[in-house]
């Protein structure tokens, strides 16, 4: 056995298991293939300690610190495959090798599907935004909108008046009801009906979006409810349960963060309803519940 541990994911949860994993002295190897989800922005908040660092500054400190740890391989690369293998597993890297481990732990995060509108995407991270607590306070209580691709953009238009005061474009996504009209009036939200068409503004800032009637809104920010997919197919190859979450699927996992698959634990945003920076790193029952597994075993 090459390794006690492979954890694939090297960004929040991945690197947090694996210094858990560093400090009981276990072989691990974390293999990352550099595409953390918040790698659009520019800073990083409400991670204790670290809040207003970019993203890339707080995996570094991370990686630095990881580096002491002399059981502990960090390795650039992708992860292509995972097979169960006698007393554990068989992990088949892009660049051709291969690692054999007793458990594995998946830290792979999720990908972010965008709504297509001129202007969006290459202000995501930047003006157009998912989490109002990471990037709502940098708009300045200027006005902000929230684009609607569902319902649940009641959720963000019932949130967000306290960052700035909001119109919520309903984008032909769904028709409030009186009673969430009578809400949205509540927050002081004003409802806009008629779909946006483009952003406007110095990209990457954000000043104003244009509606289908030539009408235009002045918003400094834009907030959407993104549908996400695993970064990686690893777990569906591994044949691990998926939960459906509000925003997409993601990987099924007990109290220690076993996925439905003996020896195949799960971390992060890959196995999270909902999730942010804090709370992938907190997972660090996944490195407890693989290492507590090895030594039950
Ligand atoms: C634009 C944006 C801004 C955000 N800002 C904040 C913020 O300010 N504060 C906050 O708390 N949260 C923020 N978030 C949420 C935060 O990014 C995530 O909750 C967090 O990154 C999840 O960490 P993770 O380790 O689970 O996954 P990720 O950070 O997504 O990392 C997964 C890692 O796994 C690697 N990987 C995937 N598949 C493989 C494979 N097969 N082989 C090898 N490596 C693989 C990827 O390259 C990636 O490095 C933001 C999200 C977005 C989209």
């Amino acid at each position: 056995m090459d390794f006690d541990i492979v954890i694939v994911g090297g960004s929040f949860a991945g690197q947090s298991a694996a210094l858990q994993l560093g400090r009981a002295r276990r072989r691990v190897l974390l293999i990352d293939s550099g595409k953390p989800r918040n790698r659009f922005a520019r800073t990083s908040h409400g991670f204790l300690g670290q809040d207003g660092q970019p993203p890339s500054a707080i995996m570094a400190t991370a990686a630095g610190q990881l580096a002491r740890y002399e059981t502990v391989e960090q390795r650039e690369g992708q992860a292509v495959d995972a097979v169960a293998a006698e007393q554990g597993f068989r992990i088949s890297l892009a660049d051709g090798n291969e690692a054999a481990a007793g458990r594995i732990i998946l830290a792979t995060g999720v990908r972010d599907h965008l709504p297509q509108l001129p202007g969006l995407e290459e202000r995501w991270g930047i003006s157009v935004l998912h989490c109002p607590y990471c990037h709502g306070y940098e708009l300045n209580q200027r006005p902000v909108g929230v684009l609607a691709s569902s319902e649940l953009a009641m959720h963000h238009a019932l949130l967000v008046p306290d960052w700035g005061p909001t119109t919520l474009f309903t984008h032909n996504a769904f028709t409030p009801t009186p009673e969430q009209e009578a809400a949205l009036a509540a927050r002081g939200t004003k409802i806009e009906r008629t779909p946006v068409v483009e952003l406007l503004g110095k990209s990457p800032a954000l000043e104003a979006v244009r509606l289908a009637d030539g009408r235009t809104v002045g918003v400094a920010g834009l907030f959407i409810a993104p549908r996400t997919e695993p970064a990686s197919d690893l777990a569906e190859r591994l044949g691990c349960a998926f939960g459906d979450g509000p925003s997409g699927p993601f990987i099924i996992a007990d109290r220690m963060q076993q996925t439905s698959v003996p020896g195949v634990f799960a971390a992060g945003d890959a196995a999270s309803a909902m999730a942010n920076a804090t709370a992938a790193a907190a997972e660090v029952m996944a490195a407890a519940g693989a290492h507590h597994s090895l030594i039950r075993h």
